[in-house]
């Protein structure tokens, strides 16, 4: 992605090239250190995660910081193409800021957000499941009863990311009436208070460093202060382009360290690796539009247009279809050297397909372009 700078790194440390410069430096740096400890030994990141706070990372696609979209998918990007697991986190901390800023909710506005943008806290998403519910794919988890000053929530979500003892995520409820139909939704900050049971899950194959738990409430109360929106739908509408969106920047970091492992054994393999698919300058190419149309994009983030939500939609379908290609196509290049369980590509294949189930997995953009694009047609 191309960030245009107008004034000098050294001149300004907000500028984009200058958050850029320091996101760059601890990605490339630290952090491509310990991708192997984050992928075999499940270490979570999280004094990484600050420094990338606190770098300017996960803060620049908030109203209060101009709303620059572009640069935080593209600190994604540099993240990822080091450790996809890591550019996941970081999804799943920047989409908790843009609940809690988006809330207008003054007890998650101030200082809460603050200390999650620089770092001092940490937090992620619990939204796979209503997402998938809105999409009418299956049924809500959580389900919430009105109490006076606020609810009370019970039931269980399979699997949140980037939590912990202490940490939070966003997270929705059906709202149950007395004869057990839903009236609405809420969202709320869910805090991990010790009410709040954490589950180990079985071990994936890859993302082990994401602290992934199983999360169990029971009449768990969420007060107004937590609230994020009630009712959610609404919220849920406005922000879901932008949601979906950011995820991008995932797809085409780890995309573009397939791509320098591509290129890194070049030298050596040229001669044989030119009777491969997807050689490395016709996906560097592809990789150039792809971001060119991110970028686009990530300058109305908020566009509530039915054509908008449609090309996020597709961008983001590209952008998985595209991943689990750079990454075949990066492992077919070093052959038996990126087959060795220290190497990269081998991991990128297991972050790629990890990228095409995530919730918006490729089958449920495509259900919902599908019926998106069936409104259209006339009856
Ligand atoms: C490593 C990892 C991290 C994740 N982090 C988050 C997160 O931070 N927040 C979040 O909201 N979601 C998270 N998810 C869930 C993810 O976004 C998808 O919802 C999930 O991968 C399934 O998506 P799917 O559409 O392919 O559903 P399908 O695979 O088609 O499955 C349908 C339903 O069955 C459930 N299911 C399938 N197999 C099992 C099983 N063995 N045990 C229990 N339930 C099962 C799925 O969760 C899903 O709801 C994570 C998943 C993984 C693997």
């Amino acid at each position: 992605m191309i960030i245009v700078e107008t004034t000098s790194p050294q001149s300004d440390p907000r500028t984009p090239g200058a958050v850029m410069l320091r996101v760059t430096a601890i990605a490339d740096g630290p952090l491509a250190e310990a991708a192997f400890r984050i992928d075999h030994e499940r270490l979570y990141p999280l004094e990484i995660m600050a420094s990338l706070a606190q770098a300017g990372a996960f803060g620049a696609h908030l109203d209060r910081n101009g709303g620059n979209f572009g640069l935080a998918i593209d600190a994604m990007r540099a993240v990822s193409r080091r450790c996809g697991a890591t550019g996941f986190l970081s999804w799943c901390h920047d989409v908790c800021g843009l609940y809690m800023e988006q809330s207008g909710n003054p007890a998650l506005t101030g200082q809460v957000l603050e200390r999650h943008v620089s770092g001092q806290t940490f937090g992620g998403t619990a939204l796979s499941n209503p997402m998938k519910t809105f999409a009418g794919i299956e049924k809500m988890l959580l389900r919430a009863t009105k109490v006076p000053g606020g609810y009370r929530v019970s039931g269980a979500l399979p699997w949140v990311s980037h939590i912990a003892p202490g940490q939070y995520c966003g997270a929705i409820a059906g709202v149950v009436r007395d004869d057990g139909s839903t009236s609405h939704e809420i969202m709320f900050l869910l805090r991990c208070t010790p009410e709040v049971v954490l589950r180990h899950c079985p071990e994936f194959s890859g993302m082990e460093g994401t602290s992934t738990w199983g999360v169990r409430l029971d009449q768990f109360f969420v007060g107004q202060d937590d609230l994020i929106a009630d009712p959610a739908k609404p919220f849920i509408a406005r922000i879901r382009a932008a949601f979906i969106l950011l995820q991008t920047g995932m797809a085409i970091g780890i995309a573009q360290g397939s791509i320098d492992s591509m290129l890194e054994v070049e030298p050596l393999l040229g001669h044989v690796n030119q009777f491969l698919h997807d050689r490395p300058d016709a996906l560097q190419a592809e990789f150039d539009e792809l971001g060119e149309r991110v970028a686009t994009l990530a300058l109305t983030p908020y566009d509530g247009s039915k054509d908008y939500l449609l090309a996020v939609l597709d961008v983001r379908t590209h952008g998985a279809e595209f991943v689990l290609r750079a990454t075949q196509s990066a492992l077919m290049h070093q052959g038996a050297r990126g087959y060795l369980i220290h190497s990269a590509p081998q991991r990128r294949i297991r972050e790629a397909h990890f990228v095409a189930i995530v919730t918006p997995a490729i089958k449920h953009l495509r259900w919902e372009m599908a019926r998106l694009l069936k409104e259209e047609l006339p009856a």
